[in-house]
């Protein structure tokens, strides 16, 4: 096989979707698999909708999610400029091509003709579609037209009684037949062409051998064809990999959650679970793995594993996989991606000194096992920064017992004598305390947990105290006990 050349080609009409990012994803594994080719293009013809702010966003979270271009736009390449619009002159010079051989007409019904064209159509049971009306009008015809000032859109000449077999490296073969394919417009009458015509000029500019994208671009897909054939140019495989809905089996929208990569982004998601998320979502590794790097499905994607079926979207296995993120990543790179949502919350100030970011690492180590995502930390932080207002009924009842002077005071002994405090250590120094006063475990530790958190549940007081520090932890014991006598 000669080098395999894929693209992935955005509209910049919104950010890049979950649908999307998983269409890159394919692309992108397919070509690093078989040391292939990715181009990234801007298809940007729909003037309206399409935005630079847009195009940023997409290109921005492809890097992020750790994919990459060969070619293509912001990183060029021989083939360009990689924006459509760009391009005009290029599918300019192809549409006089196909106007000289006659695969292209002009045609000047007005909207208003197309909807009466389609209402006598449905009238008589017809099948809808455009009825060819200006298929052979002369060159005068044209002229006088335009002498009325209407200005032509360009319909392609679509064959009668073809059928076309897509063989699709997902679906199989698909058949359309041609009588089902009305002349369809490939320029617009204010001369900009329209995805299907640009598409097929790019893919074969581009020199791009497989067209693998989603599921509701089938339907484009004959005419398509149809272009590559008038042009003699030759067909690219393509694969269209499904659909993905909701939970509930419909399509996959807003309701189901958040749907662009960026959302997911700020909540604190790790590209290496979205990555390993994306690439669940119609592909398996044929066993039971579900966790694994890019680097490891690269090694062993394949179309032929794509499934048919469409993929469901379920959240909670995307925050599972989160947390196992989180919990198995290297600790000072949570830490780091902790910091920006402990500014918000106001629990760090906007410069983050050594002392504080070790804080951070600390407080990170205590509850990440808890987090889904990393916007999550602020809920579990509070402890760990706000001194406790010991207020809770269950917490007030624990302060009050006994024991609980006697048991602050050895433990406030112990810390004055321990120097810095780490893990162990402090593992170590609480193991022994309920034997040293002769109590039960539970009326040393409930106490100790309540008078350093004002809370009866919490992270484990092995993360807590080093987080605290000696000091802070004397002080918050001292007032909790000032507290329960007051
Ligand atoms: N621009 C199209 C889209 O964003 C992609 C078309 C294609 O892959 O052929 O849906």
């Amino acid at each position: 096989m000669s080098e395999i050349k894929v693209r992935f080609a955005p509209s910049p009409t919104g950010p890049l979707h979950i649908g999307g990012a998983r269409s890159a994803l394919f692309n992108w594994l397919f070509a690093r698999r078989y040391n292939g080719k990715v181009v990234v293009r801007i298809e940007d013809t729909d003037l309206e909708r399409s935005s630079r702010e847009s195009e940023s966003n997409i290109l921005s979270s492809l890097r992020w999610l750790g994919l990459d271009w060969d070619e293509g736009i912001s990183v060029g390449g021989p083939n360009g400029p990689y924006r459509q619009t760009e391009r005009l002159e290029l599918y300019k010079q192809y549409t006089e091509e196909l106007l000289a051989s006659g695969w292209v007409y002009r045609c000047y019904c007005s909207e208003e003709e197309l909807a009466t064209q389609r209402e006598a159509q449905m009238a008589a049971g017809e099948m809808v579609g455009y009825t060819g009306k200006c298929r052979d009008l002369f060159e005068e015809d044209c002229k006088r037209l335009e002498g009325e000032g209407r200005r032509p859109v360009l319909r392609f000449r679509v064959p009668q009684g073809k059928v076309l077999t897509i063989r699709d490296q997902v679906r199989g073969d698909v058949s359309f037949d041609c009588n089902g394919i009305g002349d369809f417009i490939i320029v617009k009458s204010d001369g900009i062409p329209t995805y299907n015509f640009a598409v097929v000029v790019d893919d074969y500019t581009m020199g791009i051998t497989h067209v693998v994208r989603a599921e509701e671009h089938l339907s484009n897909t004959p005419l398509q064809v149809l272009l590559f054939e008038a042009m003699g140019w030759p067909v690219p495989e393509f694969a269209h990999i499904s659909l993905i809905l909701g939970q509930d089996r419909s399509k996959m929208s807003k309701r189901h959650g958040a749907t662009s990569i960026q959302q997911y982004r700020d909540m604190g998601y790790l590209p290496e679970a979205m990555i390993n998320f994306l690439a669940l979502l119609g592909w398996s590794t044929g066993t039971e793995d579900e966790v694994f790097t890019l680097d490891q499905v690269k090694e062993s994607f394949s179309l032929e594993r794509v499934a048919k079926s469409p993929a469901v979207f379920d959240l909670e296995k995307l925050n599972w996989l989160n947390g196992y993120y989180i919990r198995h990543s290297p600790v000072e790179k949570i830490a780091e991606l902790a910091v920006p949502y402990l500014q918000q919350a106001g629990y760090l100030p906007e410069i983050v000194d050594d002392r504080l970011m070790e804080k951070v690492r600390l407080v990170t180590v205590a509850v990440r096992e808890y987090l889904e995502y990393m916007a999550q930390i602020v809920d579990y932080a509070g402890v760990f920064f706000d001194d406790p207002a010991y207020d809770d009924p269950e917490a007030k009842e624990v302060l009050s017992q006994e024991q609980v002077p006697v048991v602050f005071g050895a433990l406030r002994d112990k810390l004055t004598n321990a120097g810095t405090l780490d893990e162990a250590g402090v593992k170590a120094m609480l193991k022994k305390l309920p034997k040293e006063l002769g109590l039960g475990g539970k009326n040393v530790y409930q106490p100790l947990r309540v008078g350093l958190t004002g809370k009866t549940k919490g992270p484990e007081l092995y993360h807590l105290l080093p987080a605290l520090g000696g000091p802070k932890a004397t002080e918050r014991l001292e007032r909790a006990l000032a507290q329960a006598r007051g």
